[in-house]
């Protein structure tokens, strides 16, 4: 692996930050150096050089921004192929976009080749670590994994378990769908940078039989994670009751069989009952908010005070292909609105600190990612300061670093992402990307 050394205007978070700035370390003139793939220098130049780092080993990149990579809690790789599809809401849009969609995974080559892209695709966006859902194919997994092991991402991701009310040849049954999670989990979780989710897609798409050895899944293997959806759409939940008439409610189809822990991650969550709340608080469920996909599917606004209030960790997540992007940054601009709509106004240090070390933290991943703490894996992106004329314009203008934040998360989308490193290694550079 190759040592670097930038030097360049620096931010990242040491905790949750307050909008006065705490918990924020900003370097106007900062060194981020890498060795064996880790950070090990990370602080102001002057100090860097008073402490007998060679400054001329550094790249100089004055007016650019140095943030960590961004962590994405929620995304399906299949579903590049079905961004922007034009639906009614969230059930018909999977049966006639999504289902037609992963059916086409089943192809070994078209699965390889679209996993490259797919990760090539987060790269340019400055998305560093994924937590991916596949297809109900085995073959999509292991594709996916080696895709991103040839990156050297850090990447969790799990074949989809899903045998009833959905295309026939996308259903598994439970006992093959256990069977394939068993194995992926042998062959790829720990493995370079890899982990795995269990992943139910949603109870309505999983038999009681399906829902139990999913539960059996978590009790034999307790470090991987468990992902799917909870609590999206209002036609999704009376659907629901009508499938499952002895639950309690939503939750209840997942806590019955074992499957809420504080390694589960619930897409959505936007309608749930104040009891369904609170369990899932109890149970350290953790959340992940899909701005883009709420919107464009009509979901619903998410009720981020109200959760955060009761002791969930919120995430936050693009969930392409309902998202209508990858990129963190318009995500970001997504939720400022959604939470605008309820009376709440996500400060830029807020948003870039869940995109970061927050959505690092809520995953159990922070040891590894999410800040730039000696020894933490070098994954980090340079913003561009001149995107287009207009974001450079108004970045002239900005005063303050919260202020610039804010414009690079509102009005900022891939064209901001100067470069992107995994692990040390740069893996997208716009400039050679334009010249191709
Ligand atoms: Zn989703």
């Amino acid at each position: 692996m190759s040592d670097l050394a930038l030097r360049s205007r620096i931010v990242h978070f040491l905790d949750e930050p307050s909008s006065d700035g705490s918990n924020v370390e900003y370097f106007e003139d900062g060194v981020l150096s890498v060795k064996d793939g880790k950070v090990s220098v990370c602080c102001d130049a002057g100090k860097a050089q008073r402490e007998g780092f060679d400054l001329d080993r550094c790249e100089r990149l004055p007016h650019h921004l140095i943030v960590p990579g961004f962590i994405d809690t929620h995304v399906h790789s299949p579903q590049i192929d079905v961004i922007a599809s034009y639906s009614s809401q969230l059930l018909d849009w999977l049966e006639n976009y999504t289902f037609p969609a992963e059916a086409q995974y089943k192809d070994e080559a078209y699965a390889a080749a679209a996993a490259a892209d797919f990760l090539d695709y987060c790269l340019a966006v400055g998305t560093t670590t994924s937590f991916v859902f596949t297809t109900s194919y085995k073959q999509s997994t292991e594709a996916l994994f080696q895709a991103a092991l040839d990156r050297d991402m850090r990447l969790v991701a799990g074949k989809v378990l899903m045998d009833q009310n959905a295309l026939a040849e996308l259903q598994d049954t439970p006992a093959s769908g256990y069977a394939d999670s068993v194995q992926l989990i042998r062959d790829w979780h720990g493995k370079g940078r890899l982990g795995y989710a269990v992943t139910p897609r949603f109870s309505g798409t999983s038999s009681i039989e399906q829902l139990e050895s999913t539960g059996k899944l978590l009790q034999e293997y307790q470090d991987v994670w468990l992902q799917t959806h909870m609590s999206e759409n209002l036609l999704e939940i009376s659907w629901l009751k009508s499938i499952y008439p002895d639950a309690k409610d939503y939750l209840d189809t997942y806590q019955r069989y074992g499957l809420v822990t504080d390694r589960s991650i619930f897409a959505h969550c936007i309608h749930l009952s104040d009891s369904e709340v609170a369990r899932l608080a109890d149970e350290g469920g953790r959340v992940a908010f899909c701005p883009t996909s709420n919107l464009f599917l009509g979901s619903g606004l998410m009720p981020i005070q109200q959760l955060r209030s009761a002791g969930i960790p919120i995430t936050i997540a693009t969930d392409v292909g309902g998202g209508i992007s990858l990129s963190m940054l318009a995500t970001l601009a997504e939720a400022y609105k959604v939470c605008q709509m309820q009376g709440y106004s996500l400060h830029p240090y807020e948003a870039f600190y869940m995109a970061t070390l927050g959505n690092a933290r809520a995953v159990h991943l922070d040891q590894y990612v999410g800040n730039f703490e000696q020894g933490k894996e070098a994954d980090f992106i340079v913003l561009d300061p001149a995107a287009t004329p207009i974001i450079k314009r108004r970045l002239d203008q900005s005063n303050n670093l919260a202020e610039e934040l804010f414009v690079h998360m509102i009005m900022g989308d891939d064209r901001s992402v100067e470069r992107t490193y995994c692990h040390g290694v740069e893996r997208y550079n716009k400039q050679e990307q334009n010249n191709k």
